[in-house]
């Protein structure tokens, strides 16, 4: 195994492909889900019908229950939400952190983390965010991606 670091979020290089093919190459404001296994991010969902805004991405609840259903069934355990902006825009926006909120306070106290990247398509830069829920207060995280590459006959 590789040891944790807290300024790192691990991915599976299967979903780190999959995400620069469909929110890296699509028009802005689009998105999916992240789901995690075993503290690396394992699963991602392309949401293919959100309901995308102008400058908005909005999940499709029905698909989004559904795939969590699945990934519990799986062992995945939901993680967060990834979006795409526009050239530029590599923050988060107020509406964005609100989301997340959102997310962690109908989790109660399973889920004081929610993972919220950006993704801008064409060049392809992604900024993992991460909101965390302490205490009362709610605080954003940038962290490093590490990508995780399958070895032949491992488990990844
Ligand atoms: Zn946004």
């Amino acid at each position: 195994m590789f040891n944790i670091c807290q300024h790192n979020v691990y991915i599976r290089e299967s979903v780190y492909q999959s995400i620069k093919n469909t929110l890296g190459t699509y028009e802005p404001e689009k998105g999916g889900l992240l789901g995690s296994k075993n503290g690396i991010i394992s699963s991602f969902y392309y949401d293919e019908h959100a309901l995308t805004g102008d400058n908005t991405y909005i999940p499709n609840i029905d698909k989004v229950n559904e795939i969590l259903l699945k990934w519990e069934s799986e062992e995945v355990t939901f993680a967060g939400i990834i979006h795409s902006h526009p050239y530029l825009k590599k923050n988060l926006s107020f509406a964005d952190i609100d989301f997340a909120k959102r997310i962690i306070e109908i989790n109660c106290s399973d889920l004081y983390t929610v993972h919220f990247p950006i993704v801008i398509p064409k060049h392809v830069e992604i900024y993992w965010y991460v909101v965390i829920k302490e205490g009362d207060t709610y605080r954003v995280d940038h962290k490093n991606i590490k990508i995780i590459h399958k070895k032949i006959g491992g488990k990844l």
